[in-house]
This record gives C-alpha cells, structure tokens and sequence, in this order.
C-alpha cells in the first residue's frame, strides 16, 4: 500500500482546506449554537464535488476513489465535524446505496441531482426500538400489485427533514422470513411520508437529526433497489463503506484538537515557560500524534482493500472502532491542555470534544465494531 499522496488527493486536500476556511469556519459556533443546519452550503459544496466524491463522472460526479474521499472528509471535519458526519451521511449512505445497487435507471435519475448537491440524500435504518439490532426493524413494506405500502417510522436519521429523497430499509411482512427486508428510494413529498422531531443533541448540532414517518406511504415498485428481501445485506455492506467514512470524520476531529492543543501548549505560559515544556503535557501530545497515526494507518488500509475490491468489513469496523475512540480521547486531552479556557466556547476544542463522542455511537456502537471484528476472528 502506497501511503504517499497521490495528484489527486493533493488537490482535493487543498481544495477541502480553502472550502473549510472560506465557508465553513466563520459560521461554526453559530450554526452549533443555533442547531442551524445550513442546506446551502450543502448545495455549495455540490459544486465543489464534494457531494458526489465516488459518483462517476458520467452520473455527474467526481469520479473520485475513497482514498480521495476519505481526504476530504478529515479536512472537512478537522473545521467542523457536524458538516463532516452530513458529507459523509450524503456520500456513503444515500448516494453510496443507490450507487451499489440501483439500476441504471435509478442511477441516472437520482445520482446526478445527489452528485451535485442539488438534492441532498437520507437513509434510513434505524428506528426507535431496533438501533444496534437493526436487522429486527419494524417499518414494514407490503407488495400490493405495482405498488409497495409503506407504514412505520425511522428514528435519528440525518437530513431526516430537509433531505430531498431518503433510501429506506423496511421489512417485508408478507414474507415468510421474518428478518426479510427491501431497499426503497422515497422521494419527499410522496403522499403518507413526512418527518417528526428534530434531536436536540450534544454535540454535531449542525447536522440535522429527525424523525422520518410512514402513513401508508405508497412507492411504486421501481424504487425497489435490487430484489424484494436483499435490503439488510444490502445495508451491511452500505455500512462497511460508511464506516471508513466516519473513521476519516474521527481523524479530522482528532487532528483538529491536537492541532488546536499543540499551538496552544506553545503559547500558554505557567511557572514562566510554555506548558508544553512540562512532560506532564508533552507526553499527551505524544500519545495524541501516535494515536493519531496509527488510526490514519487503518483508515487508510481499509480504503486500500476497498479500492481494490477486496472484502474490508473487519478492516472498516477496526478502523472505525479505533479512530473513534482516539477522537474522543485526544479531545478530551485537548480540553485537557486548554485548561480552563478549553472549557469555554472561546476556545475550539469543547466542540471538538461534543462532536467526538457521536463518532463512537453512529453506523454502530463501538460495542457493535467488536461484535464485527470478534466474529471474523
Ligand atoms: C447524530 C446521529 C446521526 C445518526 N444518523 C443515522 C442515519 O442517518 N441513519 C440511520 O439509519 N441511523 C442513524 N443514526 C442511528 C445510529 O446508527 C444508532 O444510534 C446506533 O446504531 C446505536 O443504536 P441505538 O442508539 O438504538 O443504541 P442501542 O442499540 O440501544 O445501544 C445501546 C447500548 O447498548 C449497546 N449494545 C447493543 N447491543 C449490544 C450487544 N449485542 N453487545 C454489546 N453491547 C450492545 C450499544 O453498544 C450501546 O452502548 C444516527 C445516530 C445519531 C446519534
């Protein structure tokens, strides 16, 4: 595995940074505090390409690799995680699903409006009672002649009130297999679907969160995505990509508070030297930049095996299980490092910190990783 750079990733890296620094980061503390999701930027950075990273060019894409991805995500992230976990919700659920199993003519309708940020995608699995048991939803899909009726609800769904169509998982409860299940593309405004609550929650306050309803919901047969009964399968190897996603939005939080705790032990004076003299702090550094290396190592070999075909569920789960609990840990450090002030919202990191915490939570537990990883061993 080559780990140097490629044209590419240097250019999309670059690019991802100036995006970040022009239209991100003067609005961060307002969109947090506010709970603001900001759907224009969303349509800004579809035309940046950054809605559409792995779409191919021909459905209106980047044509991008995960490496490229993946790039773009931490530094996306490294300024604002809430942006960073809805770049990565739009690329590797949404458009990521349709991409793998909708049919050409699925592709072409959708793709292209998702690819460049004129619509922005959901998708739906969880529901309120079924979050690491999934496979055991509720929402139930019946076949009735060319029609699917639809009725339940999905719980926690990113962009669940402003997306423009949402890929919903149901289950098939005309089937003799009880955990039977279908992949569905609902448009918004479809008679019957509608959204609940919006989360109020701790951290990625940006990223919107919400309720997705189904009354009766009636979707015509060809919005079905691969055959009736494939959707859980389906799901799961939605979720190995999506995974090395939210390792990459882990790194860049990470990075990002260790950027913000190393400038800051070099600025901060106590016993008149800079704090990150004493080796009480530099040691945390230490561990912070090691960490942080090798969580980047794993991400980046399970994009390897993804680029290259190769079956990455246990990669992708260790990758994310280990890069998630690094974000958390190097935040809390950098809080750590800023004293005080690390608690205030003056200072980055107590974002940092918030943000962190969904990344040990979100497309599986960290428990839910180890169930993965253990399995395979
Ligand atoms: C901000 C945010 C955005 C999200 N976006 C989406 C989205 O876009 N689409 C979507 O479908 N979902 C989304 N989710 C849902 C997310 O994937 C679930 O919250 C997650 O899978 C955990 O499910 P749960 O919350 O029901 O927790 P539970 O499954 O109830 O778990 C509770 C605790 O029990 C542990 N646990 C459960 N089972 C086991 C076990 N077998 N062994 C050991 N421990 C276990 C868990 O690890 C956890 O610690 C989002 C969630 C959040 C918070």
């Amino acid at each position: 595995m080559n780990l140097d750079y490629t044209e590419n990733q240097r250019l999309i890296s670059q690019m991802a940074k100036d995006f970040a620094e022009k239209y991100i980061r003067p609005f961060v503390m307002k969109w947090d505090e506010e709970q603001e999701f900001p759907v224009d930027l969303f349509h800004k950075m579809g035309e940046y390409g950054l809605m559409g990273v792995l779409v191919p060019e021909q459905y209106g894409g980047a044509g991008m690799s995960y490496f490229e991805y993946i790039t773009a995500i931490e530094e996306i992230a490294k300024v604002c995680g809430s942006i960073g976990l809805s770049m990565a919700a739009h690329n590797s659920l949404c458009t990521g699903h349709i991409l793998a199993f909708g049919n050409e003519e699925q592709k072409q309708k959708y793709l292209s409006k998702l690819a460049t940020g004129e619509w922005i995608g959901a998708w739906a699995l969880t529901e309120a009672n079924t979050g690491s048991d999934s496979g055991n939803m509720r929402t139930a899909a019946i076949e009735d002649g060319d029609y699917w009726i639809i009725n339940g609800s999905k719980n926690f769904i990113t962009h669940g009130k402003s997306s423009n169509v949402a890929v919903v998982l149901a289950r098939n409860t005309n089937s003799e297999d009880k955990r039977s299940s279908s992949s569905f593309i609902i448009e918004k405004g479809t008679p019957g679907f509608t959204h609940g609550r919006k989360e109020n929650k701790l951290g990625m306050r940006a990223s919107e969160t919400c309720e997705l309803l189904f009354d009766n919901v009636r979707v015509h047969k060809s919005q079905l995505m691969g055959n009736a009964g494939e959707g859980f399968k389906q799901a799961m190897k939605v979720l190995d990509g999506g995974r090395i996603s939210i390792a990459a939005l882990s790194l860049g939080i990470a990075q990002g508070a260790f950027e913000a705790a190393l400038a800051y032990s070099k600025e901060r004076q106590q016993f008149n030297q800079p704090i990150g003299h004493f080796q009480g702090i530099s040691f945390k550094l230490a561990d912070m930049a090691t960490e942080i290396h090798a969580a980047r190592l794993l991400t980046f070999k399970a994009a390897d095996m993804k680029i290259k075909g190769q079956k990455m569920t246990r990669e992708a789960a260790m990758a994310k299980l280990y890069a998630s609990e690094v974000a958390v840990k190097t935040a809390n450090e950098a809080v750590q490092i800023f004293g005080g002030y690390g608690y205030t919202k003056d200072f980055p990191v107590e974002k940092y910190y918030r943000d962190a915490k969904l990344c040990t939570i979100g497309e599986g537990t960290s428990e839910i990783q180890k169930i993965v990883i253990a399995k395979s061993l």
